[in-house]
């Protein structure tokens, strides 16, 4: 007998080769591999004849191989096998076929789906069907008749599973079907429940045994157009059931947060002048709502979680210093977190300029320092004389003590995925813990980099509803603030963010003439930097914008090397062109853009280490090279840096050689739109949600079944129940159910996040 836990392994038909293989596919036990869902289904229960085929279809078709072979043209080997039922034929076609050269023998089945076309002299064909040979267990020596009965069943004479190939195709959709019936048929008939009956009667929801069985057998009755869709009650059963634990423990999140204890900010008259005194602005309606729930949060005795989110160039920048102000007035130290050196040095300099004349104490602490210098400041920190740390998050990863921590500002966050955030969270928690505790004066050399569990703990299990009350024992938590300028369809911040409130930045600030977008191809590079030298000699300042993609880096490097000598001594030899990439030196960088801040170099010539959070105003043209190699959220990212002031801005997109259709469409939005949330919403849907946030170190949950995009509306629907759940017993759910659902979700997260850690 297996269980749900059970390691793949043990399943009759895995060893340990195979388990290897399933492994790096992220299927470890006998739940996972039951949660590897068909991509598609063919209809082998009503397979179309081949007389009735029309040319233009996609059909699945059961006919008997005729016959096959190889046959050479001048451009390359074909091969070719035609499949008949009667007297009707069908011609299949595979471009570099030669590997399939003993694969039919006449007189076998094949299943064969594709597009059906019609080839010069009239005759029906598919290019490069998908097939499989069917009711054929030959290649089972030890299969004895039942067994291949049954496998025969699998394959026709029903609607069809098709899943992914794994390791290099050696485990086919044929392989993963029966496995698949192995280890269902191998399982109790009764399969643990982790959703409340309560919840499962309202959305009506089958069983986890008959979803599982279902989704991989599907009834013969079933919508096919359902199945592809996954909206089979089978599939609506996983799927949510997925969603619901990860809401569940982003909820739970949430409440140990709000039971914990804070810093309850003042928030009177006099911090209020403090505010008001630094402005350089008026601020837009936006900042002054946002500014209001943050200090609202602020003012409360529990510790804020927010989320600030906002387009390039709506001004986040500002409403965080106003709350860094906030915090400093009542005597705590903030902690300001960027993503790059660059930006913290950016952020240094408008602290440095809006802050530092007004009296606070900044100072700039990056991995790139001289330890000696760190220690310096550092010590500073410590003693508290310190008021506001700016620095990439090398900050809290090393050991730094704070003498009070009241605020922790992370900016940019697009750029930690989910998973950082939590750890980063814990360690502030971790550190303010130790060193706001009256007689500690030495942290985080030990506990940095352990301990940093994201699964939520234990504790609140018991009684959700009655969240334990810690003030004596635990000093308070630092208030947390996330920026960020990725804007989020708010589903998925829902997922993403579960465990935040969100503010949202939704104006620019005044005076902002929209920047105009244009594509020209780079043979025409000549009217380009005609029109940068206008530029120039009106008075502006000019971002040329060369790209490296990491697995050519060096070679990139050269290439915008290359450009900046060609600008520098060819092009603009009588301007002043300056150049930054990743591999300058701090102090260098630092020179660099100080110069340009100053508005004593003209041109800058940069890879995208200028892509986030740059802010010079005077700056108005961005030229990218090479722009179709962008992402698109990165083309939007960088061509924030201009349209800061209130000059017209200009955004060229250079293009070089051919360009994809995923490229076309992405200069296209470019060029059509500056609205951040849309071109969010194409991005989203041109690469998918995990490419989407950048999380190749996965930062997001990882879904097995459930698909951000497509299933919004369930998630929806499971943040509420989760909600519901958590908020504690009801004359509907038991606090048995609860703890059982806890405890599924706490295994899911323990699971997830512990993988993706290893990975
Ligand atoms: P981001 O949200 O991308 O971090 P910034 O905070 O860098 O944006 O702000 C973009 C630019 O807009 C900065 O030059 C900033 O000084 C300016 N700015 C921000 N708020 C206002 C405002 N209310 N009025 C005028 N300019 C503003
Ligand atoms: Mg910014």
């Amino acid at each position: 007998m297996l269980e749900l836990t059970t390691s793949v392994q043990y399943v009759k038909g895995i060893g340990p080769r195979v388990a290897e293989v399933l492994a790096a596919k992220g299927i470890h036990t006998v739940d996972d591999l039951l949660h590897y869902l068909p991509f598609r289904y063919e209809d082998r229960l009503n397979p179309r004849g081949i007389s009735e085929l029309r040319p233009g279809e996609m059909a699945t078709v059961i006919a008997e191989v005729r016959n096959s072979g190889l046959f050479r043209t001048r451009r390359m080997p074909i091969f070719q096998m035609t499949a008949g039922q009667g007297r009707s034929r069908l011609k299949c076609l595979w471009f570099h076929g030669a590997y399939l050269k003993d694969k039919f023998k006449p007189g076998q089945m094949v299943a064969l789906y594709g597009k059906v076309e019609m080839d010069r002299s009239g005759d029906l064909q598919i290019i490069q069907p998908q097939f499989e040979i069917v009711g054929d267990a030959s290649d089972d020596a030890s299969a004895d008749a039942t067994e291949q009965k049954v496998a025969a069943s699998l394959e026709i004479g029903r609607i069809v599973p098709i899943y992914e190939t794994a390791g290099q195709g050696r485990l086919t959709s044929r392989w993963f079907r029966r496995i698949l019936r192995t280890a269902l048929d191998n399982l109790p008939p009764e399969l643990p429940e982790a959703i409340p009956a309560a919840v499962r009667r309202r959305l009506a929801l089958i069983s986890p045994r008959e979803a599982l069985c279902k989704v991989h057998w599907p009834d013969p009755g079933e919508s096919l157009q359902a199945l592809q869709a996954s909206r089979t009650p089978a599939h609506i059963r996983l799927i949510f059931e997925e969603l619901f634990l990860v809401e569940l423990g982003l909820e739970l999140k949430r409440r140990e947060q709000k039971a914990q204890t804070g810093i309850a900010f003042r928030l009177d008259d006099r911090v209020r002048e403090a505010i008001k005194k630094i402005l350089p602005f008026h601020p837009t309606s936006a900042q002054k709502r946002v500014l209001k729930e943050i200090a609202s949060d602020m003012e409360k005795p529990v510790p804020m979680r927010r989320l600030l989110q906002g387009d390039v160039g709506s001004g986040k920048t500002i409403v965080a210093f106003e709350a860094a102000i906030i915090a400093m007035e009542n005597g705590y130290q903030v902690a300001l977190m960027a993503p790059t050196e660059i930006l913290a040095q950016q952020h240094h300099f408008s602290a440095r300029r809006i802050l530092e004349n007004v009296g606070y104490r900044i100072v700039l602490l990056t991995g790139s320092l001289e330890d000696d210098r760190k220690r310096e400041i550092r010590r500073h920190i410590a003693h508290g004389n310190a008021q506001l740390i700016i620095g990439t998050h090398a900050l809290i990863e090393q050991k730094v003590e704070f003498d009070k921590l009241g605020l922790v500002i992370v900016d940019e966050q697009h750029r930690f995925g989910v998973l950082q955030r939590f750890k980063l969270m814990k360690k502030s928690e971790d550190r303010v813990g130790t060193a706001s505790s009256a007689t500690s004066t030495h942290v985080g050399t030990g506990h940095v980099g352990t301990g940093a569990s994201p699964v939520p703990s234990e504790r609140s299990e018991r009684d959700p509803a009655q969240m334990p009350s810690m003030a004596h024992d635990t000093p308070p938590e630092p208030d947390v603030l996330v920026m960020t300028a990725t804007p989020i369809p708010r589903t998925l911040a829902l997922t993403l963010y579960g465990d935040l409130d969100i503010s949202v930045l939704d104006q620019m600030p005044p005076g902002r003439t929209p920047i105009v977008t244009r594509r020209i191809s780079d043979d025409r590079s000549d009217e380009v930097w005609d029109f940068v030298r206008k530029q120039v000699a009106a008075g502006h300042q000019v971002y040329v914008v060369y790209p490296v993609i990491e697995e050519n880096e060096e070679n990139e490097l050269k290439a915008a090397m290359k450009m900046y000598k060609e600008l520098s001594k060819r092009v603009f030899s009588d301007l002043r062109v300056s150049v930054l990439h990743g591999r300058l030196d701090a102090d260098l960088k630092d020179q660099v853009m100080r110069l340009f801040q100053k508005g004593e170099i003209d041109i800058l010539v940069s890879t995208t280490v200028i892509e986030v959070g740059v802010d010079v105003a005077n700056a108005t043209v961005m030229v990218i090279e090479h722009a179709e190699r962008f992402g698109l959220a990165q083309l939007h990212q960088l061509r924030g840096r201009i349209g800061r002031g209130a000059a017209k801005s200009y955004c060229i997109l250079m293009t070089g050689g051919k360009v994809s259709e995923e490229g076309e469409r992405r200069l296209d939005a470019m060029v059509r739109t500056t609205d951040g949330f849309q071109i969010a919403e194409l991005d989203l849907e041109l690469r998918g949600p995990g490419e989407f946030f950048g999380t190749r170190q996965a930062g997001l949950p990882s879904f097995q079944v459930a698909h951000l995009i497509r299933d919004r509306e369930l998630l929806e629907v499971a943040k509420r129940e989760a909600a519901a759940v958590v908020a504690g017993p009801t004359a509907e759910i038991s606090q048995e159910e609860i703890n059982r659902a806890l405890r599924h979700m706490r295994a899911r997260w323990q699971r997830t996040y512990g993988l993706v850690e290893v990975g």
